[in-house]
């Protein structure tokens, strides 16, 4: 008889969105003359700008001819994609990553759930609290989080660097030492981001304790201010302990459309007992799992990537940023005026609000949907160290948004 994969029926719930949406259904399915207002899961809604689409439309066009067609993309990814985001991810701020060392893939949460397969099933991980779900589930998933506590939220077998108001939500290094570190600035779900120096000291932290960094820059696009870096390996040494995930979601809108990219540099380096103690590097166990599990982003979606990097690409891109960032400060602005305690939303489209009185973050997120018909992300979703908090986005529309800060700003 066969068995199932127990691991998976240690995963505590539902996905925390799938949580959200069922209970947000059934208030509408109760109430359909109300207009709820979402600014809970982040995803965007601006559409694609113009030169993603000319790209998009020009490249259906070349699959329409055998001449031009394109059928199974490189491994890798194709190489005009890579070298565009060599050239302006990285060279342009001054890091050295070649295009051979960027793998073209369907995007971040792909990546960031499957990196962990490369690892021994004995590594320990350690992740920031408040999390972003998908470390701690893909984990839980490999059987490598232990067991799981309800009452606190907790697995006895991760690392949580808990994220609060006293340390202005960035991690201290941890008291016990970790294999893999995941973490994720600017940070989904606080909104927090680390100036150069906070991430150099866990560059150097990895390195002196031979971990790996698997660093999320999905947001870094939000980034305003000068000294918070847009690339792990902006730090020195970051080549030796660090794999960096990027997407195409938040920066471009390509939630729908799916790109991202994970970069493991060949100076990232493990000595490996099968292989006599010799080092190996992690970027050909990457590029191994990438050729037997992956067939490739679709071209015309590369493309569509290769098409942000050109000089109106960007130009539309950023104005598209500015807007969601217009609507973070009225967030921001709005609640902080209101005396709510918030933060965040300064380099990051997520305003992380704490929960009037005593409320629990679900009890706020109950409330806030039956009283203001607003829905926001419960912090404790995220994680025990986010109990007691909420988080909204800034991608909504302008009117939306300023529609739910005036609901929320009346209750
Ligand atoms: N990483 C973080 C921290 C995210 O918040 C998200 C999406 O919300 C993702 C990755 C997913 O990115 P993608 O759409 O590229 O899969």
């Amino acid at each position: 008889m066969y068995q199932l994969n127990d691991n998976y029926l240690k995963l505590p719930g539902s996905y925390l969105f799938s949580g959200i949406a069922k209970k947000v259904a059934a208030y509408q399915a109760e109430h359909p003359e109300k207009q709820i207002i979402r600014l809970g899961i982040g995803d965007v809604t601006q559409p694609l700008c113009p030169a993603v689409i000319d790209a998009l439309h020009a490249a259906v066009d070349e699959m329409a001819k055998a001449e031009t067609f394109h059928g199974y993309a490189p491994d890798l990814g194709y190489e005009f994609l890579r070298n565009a985001m060599a050239e302006n991810d990285y060279k342009a701020r001054g890091c050295q990553i070649a295009p051979d060392e960027i793998f073209i893939s369907d995007g971040a949460k792909s990546d960031s759930a499957n990196i962990q397969e490369i690892f021994d099933a004995g590594s320990r991980i350690a992740v920031c609290d408040p999390v972003y779900p998908v470390y701690v589930d893909s984990n839980v998933m490999a059987g490598r989080t232990g067991s799981y506590d309800e009452k606190t939220g907790i697995w006895s077998n991760v690392i949580y660097m808990p994220c609060t108001a006293e340390n202005d939500f960035a991690p201290e290094l941890p008291k016990e030492t970790p294999d893999l570190i995941y973490l994720c600035f600017p940070n989904n779900p606080t909104g927090a981001a680390v100036k150069k120096d906070q991430l150099q000291m866990w560059v150097d932290y990895a390195n002196k304790v031979n971990a790996v960094i698997i660093y999320d820059a999905a947001y870094e696009a939000y980034i305003t201010q000068e000294d918070i870096p847009h690339s792990i390996y902006e730090c020195e040494g970051a080549r030796t302990c660090a794999i960096e995930l990027r997407s195409f979601s938040k920066n471009a809108g390509f939630t729908g459309v799916r790109l991202g990219a994970t970069v493991i540099p060949h100076d990232l380096k493990c000595k490996a007992a099968c292989n006599g103690e010799k080092d190996v590097e992690l970027h050909r166990l990457w590029a191994r799992r990438h050729g037997t599990k992956y067939n490739g982003a679709p071209y015309i979606v590369q493309r569509a990537g290769e098409a942000c990097y050109s000089p109106e690409g960007k130009a539309q891109i950023k104005e598209q940023v500015g807007n969601y960032m217009k609507n973070a400060a009225y967030i921001l602005n709005g609640l902080g005026g209101a005396g709510y305690t918030v933060s965040g939303g300064k380099n990051s489209p997520y305003v992380w609000m704490k929960t009037p009185g005593e409320m629990t973050s679900w009890e706020f997120f109950d409330y806030l949907l039956d009283r203001a018909n607003v829905v926001g992300t419960p912090g404790s979703g995220f994680g025990p160290s986010g109990e007691h908090y909420f988080r909204l986005t800034a991608f909504g529309s302008f009117e939306n948004t300023v529609a739910a800060v005036d609901r929320i700003k009346a209750l």
